[in-house]
C-alpha cells in the first residue's frame, strides 16, 4: 500500500519520520531523556508497509527502578502543590495537546494504522480528558461529613502515591491521557509503560507534560516489553497502584505479579460486546451504529460491538444490509481522509485476526463479507461479517479485536438476554428497540458495565467507564477515577465528654457516662 497523503501532509510526515529515525525513542526519567541502562533497544514499525519508524529504548527492572525512585522523590512536591496550581499545569497540558494535535494524529496513524479521520478527534479527546480532570483538582480531596452522636466523622481523600500506568497499543495517546490526567489531578506521580507495538506518541505526551511545567519526576516514561519493563513496574515496592488497560490474560498476570506488594489494581480488559437488535428497532439507525461500532478504529476497540444478535424476523434483511455496507467500507491508506479502515497494528495481530477467517469456515459459519487479507506489504484485511453463527462457536466467544463481526439470530427477548450474557466478558452492550419497558428491563438484565440504548458508544466523561466479569475491575471517569488514585480517610472527632471504658479501674458499671458511645459494646470493633 503506497501512502497517498496530500503533499503538505506527506512533507510533514517525512520530517517527523526523519526526526524519529535520528533521535529514536528514549525513556523520560526524572525530567531527562535517557537510554536503557542495558543499552537494549527494539524497533517500532508502521503497519502501512511494516517499514521501520524508530529504534526504541527497551527498559528492564533497572530503568523501572530509576523511574519509580524519581516518581517517589517527586511525590511530596506534586502532592503539596496547591490544587489551583495543579489545575493550571494540567490545563496547560491540554493547551499544548491542542497545539500539537495535527502532529499527534499523524504519528498515531503512522504507528498504529488507525485512519487519520479518527485520530484527529482522538487527539481532541485527549486534551478534553486533561481539561476535565484539571477542573476537578480542587474537589478531588472532598469527602463526606458523617455526624454521629458525640462525634463528627468526616472523610477526605489523599493521593495514594506514585502509580504505574500500563497501556495497550490501541488508540494509545488518548487512552494514556485517560489514566494519567486523573492520577496527576489527584496529586499522584506516574510511571508510564506504553505498549511496545505503538510507543511513538507516548514520547510526545511526556514532552508536552514536561513543557507544561510538571515538576521533574512527576511523570516518567519507560518503554519496553510487557514481560520485562511491565512486570517490573507491577512488582516495584514504591509503586502503590497499577492502572492497566489491556488483555484479560495480562490482567491475571498483573494481579499475581502485584500480590507480594499488595498492589491496588484497576483493570480495563477485553470484551465481546453484544449489540442486540429487536424487530421493532429503528432499522436504519441501528444499521449505522452496528456498522460504525465494529468497523471504526479498525475494530481494534475494546467497546466494539463484535457480537450482533438480531431478532429472527429481520435477521436476513439486517445482516444482508450489514454485509453490503461492510463490502463498501473504504479500506486503504490511513492518511487518506476518506479511508474508513486502515491496516491492523502488527503482522502478529494480522495473523491472529486472519486465523478467525479460517476458524469461522471450520465452525460452519457463513462468511457473508470479507474474510480475507489484502495483498501487499501492509497488514490490511477486508471488513468481515460472519452469519449463521451460534453462540457456542469460538468466533462468538473470543475477542478477535479486528473489523470482524459475528451475527446470531434470536427468537425471543429471553433468548436474546441469555445469548447476550453467555460470554465471559462484560464490558459494554448495545440495545436497539422502540419498546421503552423492554429497553429498561433488558438493560437492567445485561451483564455489562456500560449499556447504550438506541445509540453507539457516546462517552460522557463524568459517567463510570469499566467492565464486569472478565472485562475489568473498577471504574474510570468523573469522581470514580479519584476513588482509585486516592485513599479515603475517615477522621472521627469526639465533640467533648467522651471517655473510653476504664479497664483496670473497676467493673463496667463504674465506667463514666459518655456522650453517644457505649464503651463496652464498642470493644468488638
Ligand atoms: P496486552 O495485555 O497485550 O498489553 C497491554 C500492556 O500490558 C502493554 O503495555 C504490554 O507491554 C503490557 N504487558 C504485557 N504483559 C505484561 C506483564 N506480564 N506485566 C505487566 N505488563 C504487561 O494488550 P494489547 O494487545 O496491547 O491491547 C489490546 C487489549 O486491550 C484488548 O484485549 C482490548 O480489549 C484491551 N483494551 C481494553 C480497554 C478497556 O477499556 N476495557 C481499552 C482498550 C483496550
Amino acid at each position: 500500500m503506497t501512502v497517498t497523503a496530500d503533499k503538505e501532509t506527506g512533507q510533514k510526515l517525512a520530517e517527523l519520520r526523519a526526526h524519529l529515525e535520528t533521535r529514536g525513542l528514549k525513556h523520560f526519567i526524572g525530567g531527562g531523556w535517557v537510554d536503557s541502562v542495558s543499552g537494549e533497544t527494539f524497533e517500532t514499525h508502521t503497519p502501512i508497509d511494516n517499514s521501520r519508524i524508530a529504534t526504541v529504548a527497551s527498559g528492564d527492572a533497572r530503568d523501572i527502578d530509576a523511574a519509580a525512585q524519581a516518581a517517589k522523590a517527586a511525590f511530596a512536591t506534586w502532592r503539596d502543590t496547591p490544587p489551583q496550581e495543579r489545575k493550571r499545569v494540567l490545563h496547560r497540558v491540554a493547551d499544548l495537546i491542542e497545539a500539537r494535535a495535527g502532529e499527534i494524529a499523524l504519528l498515531e496513524t503512522l504507528d498504529t494504522g488507525q485512519p487519520i479521520r479518527f485520530m484527529k478527534s482522538a487527539a481532541a479527546r485527549a486534551a478534553e480528558n486533561f481539561r476535565f480532570f484539571a477542573d476537578r483538582c480542587e474537589s478531588a480531596q472532598d469527602g463526606l461529613s458523617l455526624p454521629a452522636r458525640g462525634f463528627l466523622n468526616y472523610t477526605l481523600r489523599q493521593p495514594i502515591g506514585p502509580v504505574g500506568v500500563i497501556t495497550p497499543w490501541n488508540t494509545p495517546f488518548m487512552l494514556s491521557t485517560w489514566k494519567i490526567a486523573p492520577a496527576l489531578a489527584a496529586g499522584c506521580t506516574v510511571v508510564h509503560k506504553p505498549a511496545e507495538w505503538s510507543p511513538v506518541t507516548a514520547t510526545l505526551l511526556a514532552e508536552i507534560m514536561d513543557e507544561a511545567g510538571l515538576p521533574k519526576g512527576a511523570v516518567n516514561l519507560v518503554h519496553g516489553l510487557g514481560e520485562t519493563a511491565g512486570k517490573a513496574l507491577t512488582e516495584h515496592p514504591d509503586i502503590k497502584a497499577i492502572a492497566f488497560v489491556g488483555e484479560t490474560t495480562t490482567g491475571s498476570l498483573i494481579m499475581a505479579q502485584g500480590s507480594a506488594t499488595l498492589k491496588r489494581v484497576h483493570f480495563e480488559l477485553g470484551g465481546k460486546n453484544p449489540v442486540v437488535v429487536f424487530a421493532d428497532a429503528d432499522f436504519e439507525a441501528a444499521l449505522d451504529a452496528v456498522v460504525f461500532m465494529i468497523y471504526s478504529l479498525n475494530g481494534e476497540r475494546c467497546t466494539s460491538s463484535s457480537r450482533l444478535l438480531v431478532e429472527h424476523a429481520i435477521y436476513d434483511d439486517f445482516t444482508a444490509r450489514v454485509a453490503e455496507r461492510a463490502r463498501s467500507v473504504r479500506v486503504g491508506d490511513p492518511f487518506d481522509p476518506a479511508t474508513e479502515v486502515g491496516p491492523l497494528v502488527h503482522p502478529k495481530h494480522l495473523e491472529k485476526v486472519c486465523s478467525y477467517f479460517e476458524l469461522a469456515r471450520q465452525e460452519g459459519a457463513t462468511v457473508a463479507a470479507g474474510g480475507e487479507r489484502l495483498e501487499g506489504p501492509g497488514n490490511f484485511v477486508r471488513p468481515t461479517l460472519f452469519t449463521q453463527a451460534h453462540n457456542r462457536m469460538r468466533i462468538a466467544q473470543e475477542e478477535i479485536f479486528g473489523p470482524v463481526l459475528t451475527a446470531i439470530s434470536f427468537d425471543s427477548e429471553a433468548e436474546a438476554l441469555e445469548l447476550a450474557n453467555d460470554v465471559k466478558y462484560g464490558l459494554a452492550a448495545y440495545l436497539w428497540t422502540r419498546d421503552v419497558s423492554r429497553a429498561h428491563r433488558f438493560a437492567q438484565g445485561l451483564e455489562a458495565g456500560m449499556v447504550w440504548v438506541n445509540s453507539e458508544n457516546v462517552r460522557h466523561l463524568p459517567t463510570p467507564f469499566g467492565g464486569m466479569k472478565h472485562s475489568g475491575i473498577g471504574r474510570d471517569g468523573g469522581d470514580y477515577s479519584f476513588d482509585f488514585y486516592m485513599e479515603t480517610k475517615n477522621i472521627a472527632i469526639a465533640l467533648g465528654g467522651h471517655r473510653a471504658a476504664r479497664l483496670g479501674a473497676g467493673t463496667p458499671s463504674d465506667a463514666r457516662p459518655t456522650h453517644g458511645s457505649e464503651p463496652d459494646k464498642k470493644l468488638a470493633e
